[in-house]
């Protein structure tokens, strides 16, 4: 942007969590903030149409729940007053084929259903003075200042009377955080600009999720994963206390070979057919709460607008719009809330400097939220059959960081070291470098443990024969994340 940025009003396209945040940041910087959401707002919380994901767990990672406090002081504790499941000094199980390990959470985080995360956040929103929540109002196109690139506002549909009436609705900034959904590209295209190429994983995933109820009289039950092994088709398990006494049971697979069932009936065998049985055993102390539900990601998208040189000033895009990760990894709204950060970094240095290109280096910087979150996503996923990525961001020594990783988590296990497993959650969670894990000296003590000497053959495939050529290929294949710099707040 060539010209003073203006402060009057901005219109967010969505009011699911990324919105939300959005909107908490610009209400610091814009008179006027409005969120254009094409759902009826639930007046409890309750599951909507635009978020069919909600049934399914969502996880905040810490990350994304010290951020989300910053921006709404008290959150947490909102969240158990309602009946969140405070995690804090619980253990959980992580088992694998190979042993299994018990993490004890030391921070207070309340685990509740999706709907509960995003009622707490609409209900400080709507008291906020500067925000105001346009329900049952869908965004149908962006509108341009006649023969420029710059966008001054949206084509609005109000869908409270019927066939709906359209409006025109000027704004400053607009953000698309409309979802993965997202009709960005067709509106961007339907201007006239050419899309750079999106990197997509296609990674059919499928996903089965069924709530239990824990009676009165049932034994203290652990949160537990029973991690999916690729190689045999075997589907990840999570079994997660959330909110009121439930428990959500999850099936996940990926590849497309093998969708998780959603028959009530087949459900209790599939859990029982994981690589270890603690979930079918825990299941049988607990009632059915609803019948198991299914949610099918045939790609993970992730958009590089930041490489237009033609990207409009006045608009910009975040969370699953700009960007979709696999959600078994828990990392969307953590994600959305790194780039509500980054929002705020950036309209800080917006008002200092006010030539800025803001649009542009903004879009540059929420890419970077979204690079090691896609790095970890990919690695995984296409551990399963069937899995593939396209686009221009290949990923080096795929291969090699699979097998790495994989033997590092057989590691900690084997070993009973949870310290290292929390390292492997942390960097899952956008708090530890992956060059923290996977390095030489790492290599090393695996290869010094492994009495059997399978690692140290495992490693002459990759072994360079010296020092410095060895840590070049670690440099390659381990990119540097600068988490720290994406981590600051100003
Ligand atoms: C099955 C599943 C499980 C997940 N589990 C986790 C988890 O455990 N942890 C985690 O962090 N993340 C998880 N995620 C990801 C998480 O849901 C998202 O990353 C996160 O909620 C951010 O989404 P968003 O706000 O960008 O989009 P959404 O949540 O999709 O919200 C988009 C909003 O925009 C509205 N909208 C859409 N189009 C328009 C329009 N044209 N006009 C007006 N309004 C519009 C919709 O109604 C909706 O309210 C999961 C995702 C899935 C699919």
């Amino acid at each position: 942007m060539t010209q003073p940025m203006k402060y009057e009003r901005a219109i967010v396209i969505g009011g699911g969590i990324t919105g939300m945040l959005a909107a908490k940041v610009l209400s610091t910087y814009y008179h006027q903030v409005l969120i254009i959401e094409k759902d009826e707002l639930p007046d409890s919380p309750e599951n909507r149409l635009g978020t069919p994901q909600a049934f399914h767990p969502h996880r905040m990672l810490p990350l994304g729940k010290q951020i989300v406090e910053r921006l709404f002081p008290g959150y947490t504790k909102e969240l158990l007053v309602m009946g969140g499941f405070n995690t804090m000094h619980q253990t959980s199980r992580f088992i694998t084929k190979d042993g299994e390990l018990t993490l004890t959470d030391t921070e207070e985080t309340a685990v509740t259903r999706r709907a509960m995360l995003e009622w707490v956040l609409m209900q400080r929103m709507v008291k906020e003075e500067r925000v105001q929540f346009l329900e049952k109002h869908e965004a149908i196109s962006l509108q341009f200042k006649e023969g420029t690139n710059q966008v001054m506002g949206l084509i609005v549909k109000d869908r409270q009377v019927k066939p709906g009436s359209l409006h025109e609705m000027k704004a400053d900034l607009v953000i698309d955080t409309s979802g993965r959904m997202s009709k960005l590209p067709k509106w961007l295209k339907d201007a006239g600009l050419t899309l750079p190429q999106t990197d997509e994983l296609s990674v059919f995933l499928g996903y089965s999720t069924r709530y239990y109820q824990i009676p009165s009289g049932a034994p203290s039950l652990q949160s537990m994963v029973v991690v999916g092994q690729p190689d045999k088709q075997i589907p990840t398990g999570l079994f997660e206390r959330v909110d009121h006494d439930l428990v959500a049971v999850l099936l996940s697979a990926a590849g497309g070979s093998h969708y998780p069932t959603t028959d009530a009936d087949q459900f209790d065998s599939e859990t029982a057919a994981l690589t270890h049985p603690a979930i079918a055993e825990a299941i049988t102390h607990l009632t059915p709460f609803t019948k198991p539900k299914g949610f099918r990601v045939p790609s993970c998208l992730r958009h590089h607008y930041e490489h237009m040189q033609d990207w409009p000033s006045g608009l910009l895009v975040m969370g699953d719009a700009l960007c979709t990760l696999d959600p078994i990894h828990g990392q969307g709204m953590t994600k959305a809330a790194l780039e509500a950060q980054t929002l705020h970094r950036m309209l800080k240095q917006a008002q200092k400097n006010e030539r800025l290109s803001f649009e542009k280096d903004t879009l540059q910087q929420m890419q970077q939220t979204s690079e090691l979150g896609w790095w970890l996503c990919a690695i995984a996923d296409m551990a399963w059959d069937g899995v593939e990525l396209k686009g221009e961001t290949p990923i080096p020594h795929l291969t090699f960081v699979q097998e790495f990783l994989n033997r590092y988590v057989q590691y900690a296990i084997v070993t009973k070291q949870p310290k290292r497993l929390e390292a492997y959650h942390r960097m899952h969670s956008f708090l530890t470098e992956p060059r923290e894990i996977i390095n030489l000296e790492q290599l090393n003590d695996m290869i010094q443990a492994d009495t059997s000497g399978e690692t140290a053959e495992w490693w002459k495939q990759w072994d360079q024969k010296n020092d410095e050529g060895n840590r070049a290929f670690f440099h390659e294949a381990v990119p540097d994340f600068r988490l720290e710099h994406l981590l600051s707040f100003d």
